[in-house]
């Protein structure tokens, strides 16, 4: 029989348009995710916000997979800083659905602390286990963003207690892990490290050319590419930096910029286009704006280098997708990033917030094309080998598996088994293969 389980992602729809504020990795995580299980034999019901009326309440999105938009808060779009004050009603009204559905869920997965919050609250009213994926730390946000940072002080103590309640962490890098353990004193033998993925159909090596004449990009010129959601943290403003600073001197170089949305909801759009003219280098800037996912493809196989230069990064699902269309990657080296492009093979890592130091790296890789081929070649094979969301729901059921089967033990009062057993094997594939 198959195992029904459920997944809350408050404020991110595998339906939304991706590419806006807060619309990005966690929407594609959910929905990539959802459809590898149903492989593994299971059915998915996606809870989510209903933020637009006239969606119906539950509709089938693709073969195994619901997503259910539960009532919480205005039906509109709401910035995820402001969604907190809505929770109760969240975990109310789901609660209304299972009951009246009559649904047996076998286990929760909870994506960001809001709805870890609910999943908390599913365990001690239902009993149903859960495994959570932060996608973001409270604390590490605060770190570096400061009083920038708009999310409720409540966010950290929410964390806490999701990390006491879990019956597995999902951790998505190394650096996720220590954090983990670090700010929020999570045992390491409740974190599994699992990465995000790829969908190796969505995203593969395209002819430059052939891309570059679909997008009408000329054949010449040298592309750099940034892609992703236009927030500050992201650190697009550090790409921009270091343009005039490149010592490359052959073709001209264009910097292609994609996501964000033009207008008030996304002032980074604005402050951005101001840098580029201040340093006098908006010619050969190219806003692109919010991309749809089948053309994304193209996007990354025109481009020369792919950037990607964040303060921090939880993940990162972007450099995945460009070393899929073997683009090879400049990123910062921090979080996700350093685990998952390897330095000098798949690509190169540079400090974060330091322009000088990514246009020399720019300019050198541009300087050497032997070593770009050998990179986009590399990059393709990493990540089809560690990186595609058939091996992430793999490792996923792993654990969904013991948690299911701990929780049935642990309902007869017998001890839970240890966990880290999945993520060393994990960590040590991981290694080995570079
Ligand atoms: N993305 C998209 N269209 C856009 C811009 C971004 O589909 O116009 C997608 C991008 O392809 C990636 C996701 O948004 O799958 C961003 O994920 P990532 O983990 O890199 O960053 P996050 O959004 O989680 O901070």
């Amino acid at each position: 029989m198959k195992s029904r389980i459920a997944f809350i992602s408050e404020h991110a729809s595998p339906l939304s348009t991706i590419g806006g504020v807060d619309a990005g990795g966690q929407n594609v995580y959910v929905g990539e995710l959802a459809r590898q299980l149903v492989k593994k034999g299971y059915e998915v019901d996606i809870f989510t916000r209903r933020e637009n009326a006239q969606l119906p309440q539950c509709l089938q999105w693709a073969t195994g997979v619901r997503i259910v938009h539960v009532d919480a808060g205005p039906a509109q779009i709401i910035p995820k800083e402001q969604l907190l004050p809505y929770m109760a009603a969240f975990r109310d009204n789901m609660i209304r659905f299972i009951q009246e559905h009559g649904i047996t869920y076998k286990l929760v997965h909870a994506n960001f602390f809001m709805s870890a919050q609910v999943a908390v609250d599913l365990k001690q009213m239902l009993h149903i286990p859960f495994v959570v994926t932060f996608h973001a730390l409270g604390h590490i946000r605060r770190l570096h963003q400061g009083e920038q940072d708009k999310f409720p002080a409540e966010r950290i103590t929410i964390e806490k207690e999701a990390i006491r309640q879990a019956d597995c962490i999902i951790a998505e890098c190394p650096q996720d892990k220590e954090d983990l353990m670090q700010y929020y004193q999570a045992p390491a033998n409740k974190i599994s490290i699992i990465p995000g993925g790829v969908n190796p159909d969505e995203m593969y090596p395209v002819d430059k050319q052939i891309a570059r004449m679909r997008l009408k990009l000329a054949p010449q010129e040298i592309v750099l590419l940034q892609l992703g959601r236009m927030v500050p943290r992201k650190g697009v403003d550090n790409v921009i930096a270091a343009l005039p600073k490149l010592k490359y001197t052959g073709a001209k170089v264009r910097l292609i910029i994609v996501g964000g949305e033009d207008g008030a909801r996304d002032p980074e759009i604005a402050r951005l286009k101001q840098l580029a003219k201040d340093l006098g280098v908006a010619a050969c800037v190219t806003f692109a704006g919010q991309r749809t996912r089948d053309e994304l493809k193209y996007y990354y196989a025109a481009a020369d280098l792919f950037i990607t230069t964040p303060w921090y990064e939880p993940f990162g699902i972007t450099p995945l997708e460009a070393m899929a269309c073997g683009t090879p990657v400049i990123g910062a080296n921090v979080g996700g990033i350093k685990y998952s492009v390897l330095d000098g093979k798949t690509g190169l890592l540079v400090p974060p917030q330091n322009p000088d130091a990514l246009a020399e790296k720019i300019s050198e890789l541009l300087l050497n094309r032997t070593l770009l081929q050998e990179m986009s070649a590399n990059a393709v094979k990493r990540v089809q080998t560690l990186f595609t969301w058939q091996r992430v729901a793999h490792l996923m059921n792993n654990v969904y598996e013991k948690v299911i089967l701990n929780h049935s033990i642990a309902v007869n009062s017998t001890l839970p088994e240890d966990l880290s057993l999945i993520d060393n094997a994990f960590e040590n594939l991981v290694n080995t293969i570079t």
